[in-house]
């Protein structure tokens, strides 16, 4: 009997024993295409030399050293990479565990800004709805699925959501794209002013929405408004790109594509590629200048926090997108993939929409194509799928969709960077 407390209690998963480039093998030997890395984390695929080697390199030199006494190399070294080729102001690195203590990170931040800005009374966050921020109890709070908050209600009461911005499906008949942005947008406007000019302290969103949806790029126009928004009031913008980040976007960070930097920025999955749990917020620095300047003490942290392995491991999945231009490959088989899923797939009675960035793709399943009427969530079409296409040999990920009636259930494929044409077609011979 398995002593191990899975997420689904009565699942009986395969073991996984090996990995090797793009597949895992589980133990009795069967292969299967990580065509979702997990969930958009193994961007290098399972067997990277690179970055085994310089864990093993890491962990014979140093294995721990507390951040509370020392700073390490690889941190360092990290650090600067990252702020090199971060977008805007973005000055400082504060190394986490993963994406949830990333989003937690930037909460805590944002309001000790505000605190030591001599402003006390910003105290609230505005959220969008539908959103997943991370499942530790603020970062949760955030979030705006209401499934996912109903058992742990009340949360942080300081957060209020308002409409997402998806590139499908939200936007009224006879409106413009662009329009549908800028109305969007407007709601954080009307949310600030509601709560009081001066009492809000930050807004969070994914640019390119993963989680909840599957890989949703944003309208054109709207990261720019938000972006007006945010500096008219003082609200400081975060972006969680703890999955459209690293690159996998065809971006190294999902918000150069709309030319707005954040003031915060979260990233993790890919970051650490699945070879190690880490993950960074990035912050301007104005905001750390702020606290170095007034109390010099970020009241945060944990244990693990910048550990030499995790940021050893980190350093090199960097250097390895940016040495070998991975971006540029996404792009490249992106443009690939996007046109065999619509080749496939998109005359297909029930798929109600495809849609996605770089390697970072999403499908609607829904029960009328015409006038795209999603499945019944008690059907659990989503969850069905990544069973039937896990005994085919293919990881996707599933997205119940958003039970609201609105959207249908979704699959998300992100493949490894590294991913060949071929290897794609097998993916979506199996998917078939
Ligand atoms: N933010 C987003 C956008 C995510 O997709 C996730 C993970 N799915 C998280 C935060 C939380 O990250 P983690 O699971 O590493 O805590």
């Amino acid at each position: 009997m398995s002593h191990v407390f899975p997420r689904h209690c009565h699942s009986t998963q395969p073991v996984a024993v090996g990995g090797d480039g793009c597949f895992l093998i589980d133990a009795d030997g069967k292969r299967y295409f990580d065509g979702s890395g997990g969930a958009a984390v193994s961007c290098l695929g399972h067997s990277n030399t690179r970055v085994t080697e310089a864990i093993k390199t890491q962990v014979d030199q140093l294995a721990f050293a507390h951040t509370g006494f020392f700073t390490s190399e690889p941190a360092e070294e990290l650090a600067d990479l990252l702020i090199k080729h971060a977008p805007g102001d973005l000055d400082r690195v504060y190394f986490v565990s993963g994406g949830s203590e990333a989003v937690e990170s930037a909460i805590k931040l944002a309001r000790q800004y505000h605190l030591e800005n001599g402003e006390p009374q910003r105290r609230h966050l505005i959220a969008r709805r539908q959103s997943y921020h991370g499942n530790t109890l603020g970062a949760l709070a955030a979030g705006g699925n209401a499934w996912r908050r109903a058992q742990f209600s009340p949360l942080l009461t300081e957060v209020s959501h308002i409409a997402p911005c998806y590139e499908y499906a939200e936007r009224a008949e006879d409106e413009t794209l662009f329009d549908y942005g800028q109305r969007a947008a407007q709601e954080l406007e009307d949310e600030i002013l509601r709560l009081g000019a001066d009492s809000v302290m930050a807004f969070i969103a994914e640019p390119v929405v993963g989680a909840t949806l599957g890989a949703v790029p944003p309208v054109e126009g709207y990261y720019q408004r938000i972006r007006e928004i945010c500096d008219t009031y003082g609200v400081l913008l975060i972006l969680d790109e703890v999955m459209c980040g690293m690159g996998r976007t065809g971006h190294l960070f999902a918000c150069d594509a709309e030319g707005v930097a954040p003031d915060i920025l979260c990233i993790a999955k890919g970051l650490g590629a699945g070879y190690q749990p880490i993950g960074a917020m990035l912050c301007t620095g104005e905001i750390y200048g702020r606290i170095a300047d007034g109390t010099g003490f970020f009241q945060h942290g944990h244990t693990y926090l910048g550990h030499p392995v995790a940021a050893a491991a980190g350093l090199a999945v960097v250097r390895e997108i940016l040495e070998n231009d991975l971006v540029a490959q996404v792009r490249a088989r992106g443009v690939y993939l996007e046109t065999q899923l619509r080749r496939r797939f998109a005359q297909h009675p029930h798929v109600g929409n495809i849609r996605g960035r770089g390697l970072f793709w999403g499908m609607e399943f829904v029960a009328d194509r015409d006038s795209k009427r999603p499945f019944d969530p008690g059907l659990g079409i989503a969850g069905r799928l990544k069973k039937a296409a896990f005994a085919n040999g293919l990881i996707c990920y599933p997205m119940p969709g958003t039970r609201d009636g609105r959207h249908g259930d979704h699959v998300m494929l992100a493949p490894p960077f590294i991913s060949s044409e071929a290897e794609l077609d097998g993916a979506l011979d199996s998917l078939e």
